[in-house]
């Protein structure tokens, strides 16, 4: 089997990608992506998302998610409220043969963005509306974690999810290996090659249950640069280094892990 990448959290569909997003996909296919898993944060991204995905059959496939933070980065952000879901609702199950999972949804307990336990609660609505979608529709998750790792696998296995990807978790190993433990995967960006922070958790999560991502445009591995799916090599290359395997075997078992994780990415990539 002939092998390669696949990013399995990164935001295509962004406007840092709107003035050349042919040249970002060309130089992501020369890197040896083979396909994209291209998550949303909000409702307005959603047709955007499914556009780019049919312009690039072979490359893209598509998640629908309302992120726990909304608003511009940068500007000022707020935690996400059921108002940012409810118009959206009809296009999960309208475009639920094209989508590879729902995401990007989950708990982000960070105090800048959630003040009251009101917020969080009607955050963990928001989130596990969104799980109540994914269990319908019979698909995976991908998930966002800050200040919430226990809270939110918790909350997955409360819910009964089965498929979860936890993308750039931060939380304790502890954690993780619960997350393990239900079956769930992890990914890490390029940005954890920056510190030593992760070390210990990438260490203790087995090779079986790691994926890459890019988290683009953000979570680069240059702090202000806008992050590109090409950069994904870096992550391979990390864990390969922090596991002590090498970068072919992490790309062999990551992209198992993906297709397994995400079966719509076969109808995408020639392998
Ligand atoms: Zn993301």
């Amino acid at each position: 089997m002939a092998i390669g990448f696949i990013d399995c959290h990164c935001h295509i569909s962004a406007e840092e990608f709107i003035s050349d997003v042919d040249e970002v996909i060309e130089r992501a296919k020369k890197a040896g992506v083979k396909a994209l898993v291209a998550v949303t944060e909000n409702g307005n991204e959603f047709e955007r998302v499914i556009a780019l995905s049919s312009r690039y059959a072979d490359f893209i496939v598509p998640c629908f998610g309302i992120h726990p933070v909304q608003g511009v980065p940068g500007h000022k952000q707020c935690s996400a409220t059921l108002k940012d879901l409810e118009p959206v609702l009809p296009l999960f199950s309208k475009y639920k043969d094209e989508l590879a999972a729902i995401g990007e949804i989950g708990l982000d307990f960070t105090p800048w963005y959630v003040s009251s336990s009101e917020q969080r609660e009607e955050q963990l609505d928001v989130f596990r509306k969104q799980l109540e979608i994914a269990k319908q529709l019979d698909l995976p998750v991908n998930v966002h974690s800050r200040s919430a790792g226990r809270h939110t696998i918790s909350c997955l296995k409360e819910q009964g999810i089965r498929k979860a990807l936890l993308h750039n978790f931060a939380g304790r190993p502890s954690a993780a290996l619960e997350g393990v433990q239900a079956g769930y995967y992890f990914s890490f960006p390029p940005a954890v090659s920056l510190s030593e922070q992760r070390v210990k958790l990438i260490r203790q999560i087995p090779l079986e249950h790691i994926c890459l991502e890019t988290d683009s445009p953000a979570l680069g591995p240059d702090k202000k640069g806008r992050n590109e799916p090409k950069n994904i090599s870096i992550s391979c290359e990390y864990i390969a280094k922090v596991k002590n395997v090498s970068a072919d075997k992490v790309m062999e078992v990551t992209l198992a892990n993906a297709i397994s994780l995400f079966p719509k990415i076969l109808k995408a990539i020639k392998l």
